[in-house]
C-alpha cells in the first residue's frame, strides 16, 4: 500500500485474521507424477543438440514431444527467461498464473509447465533440478520462479526515462521474430509471462512485494524438462546476471547459458503420449 491505512481494524480483526487457510488446489487431484516413467526415460537418454544462448541475448529452439532439454549454467550464476509454446500454433503457451496456482511460486522436480485455455494442458515437465535443496530460505526466497514477469522496456522506461532494447522481453521477441519469420511487432504479441530460471525471488514478509537477490546457481547447476507436447522454446540471458542487484542495464556481470536437448530411447517412451487437451467441452456456453 503506497499510504497507511484509512479504515481501522474492526473488533473481530484478530479472529478475522487467524481463520486457516486452505491450499485452493489440491495436489493429489493433479495428473500423477509418474516418478518411474520420467527417470527411466532420464537415464537412457541421448544428447542431440546443444546451444548456447551468449549475454544479453536470446534464443529459440524446438524440443520434439518425448525428448528433454537441460537449461545449464556452465559459467556463472546466470538467470534465464524461458518461454514456451506449442510449435504448431503459437497461440498455445505457457501459462504462468495457474501454474503458479497449481503447484507454487517456483517450480522443481515433479512440477509441470501448463499452456494457456483453451488447451490447458501439461507442456512439460520438471524431471530435474540439480537447486531442489535450496528449497526457500529465510527471506522466504526460491529459485525458478513463476511469480514475477520478465524485464521488458516499457516497465523501464516509465521508471527510469531510458530505452533499453536488452530486456528480457525483447530479446525474446527478437528470437521469436527470427525463429518463425514475425515481424517484431508480430512476434512481441506472442512473448509471454516467463519461468524465470535460476532467479531467486519471493515476496518480502513486511509488504508481500516482490524481491530478487543474488541466484545461488553455480557452473554445473542445470535445470532439466520432459517436453510433453511439440515445444518452441524461448530462452534468454537476463541483463541483470544473477539478478543479485538490479535489472535492464549493461552494468552486471551476465554469462552465456548452455541449452542440451536429448533424445531417450524409444523403449522408454513405450505407450506414453503427447499431453492431450483438456476436456472441458462446454465452449463457456449455457445451456
Ligand atoms: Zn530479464
Amino acid at each position: 500500500m503506497a499510504i497507511p491505512a484509512q479504515n481501522p481494524a474492526p473488533a473481530d480483526a484478530a479472529a478475522r485474521r487467524a481463520v486457516e487457510p486452505v491450499t485452493v488446489y489440491t495436489l493429489d487431484k493433479l495428473p500423477p507424477y509418474d516418478q518411474n516413467f520420467y527417470e527411466t526415460v532420464r537415464r537412457n537418454m541421448t544428447l542431440v543438440d546443444t546451444l548456447i544462448v551468449p549475454t544479453r541475448d536470446a534464443k529459440a529452439f524446438e524440443v520434439p514431444a518425448g525428448h528433454l532439454f537441460r537449461i545449464v549454467n556452465t559459467e556463472g550464476p546466470q538467470v534465464g527467461d524461458l518461454n514456451l509454446w506449442n510449435t504448431n500454433d503459437l497461440t498455445e503457451r505457457f501459462y504462468s498464473g495457474k501454474t503458479r496456482a497449481l503447484h507454487a511460486t517456483h517450480v522443481s522436480t515433479g512440477d509441470r509447465l501448463w499452456s494457456n485455455f483453451p488447451r490447458f494442458r501439461p507442456m512439460a515437465t520438471v524431471t530435474y533440478d540439480t537447486l531442489d535443496w535450496y528449497g526457500f530460505d529465510e527471506y522466504g526466497a526460491g529459485v525458478h520462479d513463476v511469480i514475477g514477469t520478465r524485464c521488458d522496456p516499457y516497465t523501464q522506461h516509465m521508471l527510469s526515462g531510458q530505452d533499453y532494447n536488452y530486456c528480457c522481453h525483447s530479446t525474446l521477441t527478437r528470437a521469436l521474430a527470427a525463429a518463425k519469420g514475425l515481424s517484431l511487432d508480430e512476434a512481441e504479441t506472442h512473448v509471454h509471462d516467463v519461468v524465470n530460471v535460476f532467479m531467486c525471488t519471493g515476496y518480502t514478509r513486511d509488504t508481500n512485494e516482490y524481491f530478487m537477490k543474488a541466484s545461488p546457481a553455480r557452473p554445473g547447476d542445470f535445470i532439466e524438462l520432459f517436453a510433453e507436447i511439440d515445444l518452441l522454446a524461448g530462452l534468454s540471458t537476463c541483463p541483470g546476471g544473477d539478478c543479485g542487484a538490479g535489472h535492464s542495464s549493461d552494468t552486471a556481470p551476465c554469462w552465456p547459458i548452455t541449452v542440451e536437448i536429448y533424445r531417450p530411447q524409444e523403449e522408454s517412451l513405450a505407450g506414453w503420449q503427447p499431453a492431450p487437451s483438456n476436456g472441458y467441452g462446454g465452449g463457456n456456453a449455457v445451456g
